[in-house]
């Protein structure tokens, strides 16, 4: 596979942008590998990359049902922050942003992170409180962060209503966050793996596992039975149905998010604003889109379609908080199904089944955490322990107790 550089599309463009080679090979299933993930997402593709550059795993397969990158990993809104509470998510989130920043070098594959940087908005003294004690969890646990009065809050963020229905009270600045093509992610690392010799498998879907005396053996497919004594499940909104094939129950419930864009317009958003309070948050991709996001579909679901109330109130919001984008069209609206656990903290490790691994629970928040969530069940999968990073995030807090409690503590709701 060629590297690509600024040489190399240079001379493309100069022959017509002919002899491109494909990113990635379109590989038939082997009989048996040493590992499986069940998943082309984001963490899927990123877990057979670590697999393979960190731990030498290249005998390995990604199986994926429809296309990488055709679940919520190509469908976020593509923001990456790691404004979290607890230690173990604050250091989790604040390594996954690392590797985001070397990510386009790593892979060879831009995948245009841009640090411009995420605002919370405080509209009430509660709002205030929150984002002060917020402010103080991530400093304490080493992330960057900025807290701002609502004056200069006004001043930073282009265009944003003085006077709106909710006033702007203080302002929490994460500088090094920011968005990154969220399609890119997934075909880098989809590239970077299938270099290494990973082969990704789409158009198969995993119909169930083959369980002998309690430890993994294959799974069986729309294409036929695949062995492997380590199977690493990544499938998001999917997670419940599949442990329902290995016989086991997760703490985990499905809804549908959406996300809205708008026509495209000059530069007029450098940052991403999030409002809790008008429900809403809103970045202007590199098109020139406004991409928005809001609240969950509060009803379990498998649709990929959501509701009108969600867009209502997002458009609602953003027009409180930017009076002048009333007039930009909305193009287009879609879903994704999410995978939400009680304390909105990831689930990374062995399952009841031995040699079965889980990478779920990431909610609405998982497209910030595919380097590290990969890294980590990378580790997991190839060593058989929980990587330091992820130790906490196993499933047995749910008898433990030893739950992670960000849904209650960052005000992060799911
Ligand atoms: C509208 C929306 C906005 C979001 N915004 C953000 C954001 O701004 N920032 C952020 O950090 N996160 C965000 N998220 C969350 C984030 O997108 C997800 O948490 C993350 O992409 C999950 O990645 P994944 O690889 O686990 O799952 P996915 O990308 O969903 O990949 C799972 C894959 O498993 C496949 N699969 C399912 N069942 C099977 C089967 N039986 N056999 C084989 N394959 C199967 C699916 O087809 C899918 O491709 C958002 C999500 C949505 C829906």
């Amino acid at each position: 596979m060629r590297r690509y550089s600024a040489w190399s599309l240079l001379k493309a463009g100069l022959s017509e942008q002919r002899g491109w080679e494909p990113a990635w090979r379109d590989a038939s299933p082997k009989k048996s590998y040493d590992a499986i993930v069940v998943g082309g997402g984001g963490h899927g593709l990123a877990t057979a990359y670590y697999l393979a550059s960190q731990h030498g795993m290249t005998n390995v397969a990604v199986i994926e049902r429809g296309w990488i990158g055709g679940g919520n990993t190509g469908r976020n809104t593509t923001v990456i922050r790691s404004n979290y509470f607890f230690p173990e998510s604050t250091r989790f989130y604040d390594f996954s942003l690392s590797l985001y920043e070397g990510l386009s070098r790593e892979l060879n594959y831009n995948i245009m992170f841009s640090r411009r940087g995420m605002w919370s908005l405080a509209h009430d003294r509660h709002g205030i409180e929150m984002l002060r004690r917020s402010a103080n969890a991530m400093l304490r646990n080493g992330a960057d962060v900025e807290y701002h009065e609502g004056d200069e809050v006004r001043r930073r963020i282009p265009g944003l209503n003085p006077n709106p229905r909710f006033p702007v009270l203080a302002g929490l600045l994460q500088p090094r966050g920011g968005t990154a093509r969220h399609d890119a992610v997934a075909w880098g690392y989809a590239r970077g793996a299938d270099m290494l010799g990973v082969d990704i498998i789409q158009n198969c879907e995993v119909t169930g596992f083959d369980i002998r005396g309690g430890r993994i053996a294959g799974v069986k497919t729309s294409l036929g039975d695949i062995a492997s004594e380590r199977v690493g499940v990544a499938v998001a909104g999917h997670s419940s149905t599949l442990a329902k094939l290995a016989g086991f129950r997760l703490p985990i419930t499905s809804y549908a998010l959406q996300a809205f864009v708008s026509e495209p317009m000059k530069p007029v958003l450098d940052t991403v604003v999030l409002s809790p309070a008008t429900g809403v948050y809103v970045s202007q991709s590199d098109k020139g889109e406004l991409v928005l996001g809001g609240a969950l579909d509060l009803f379990p679901s498998y649709a990929q379609r959501g509701s009108l109330p969600a867009l209502e109130q997002a458009a609602g919001g953003l027009i409180d908080m930017f009076p002048q984008f009333s007039r930009v069209r909305l193009l287009r609206q879609w879903a994704g199904i999410v995978d939400v656990v009680h304390d909105s903290t990831p689930i990374l490790g062995e399952s009841p089944v031995d040699g079965l691994h889980l990478n779920c629970g990431w909610g609405t928040g998982g497209f910030k955490a595919i380097p590290a969530g990969g890294f980590c069940f990378a580790h997991a999968l190839a060593t058989g322990q929980p990587h330091p990073l992820a130790a906490a995030f196993t499933l047995d807090r749910f008898s433990s107790g030893a739950l992670i409690d960000e849904a209650a503590a960052s005000g992060i709701a799911h």
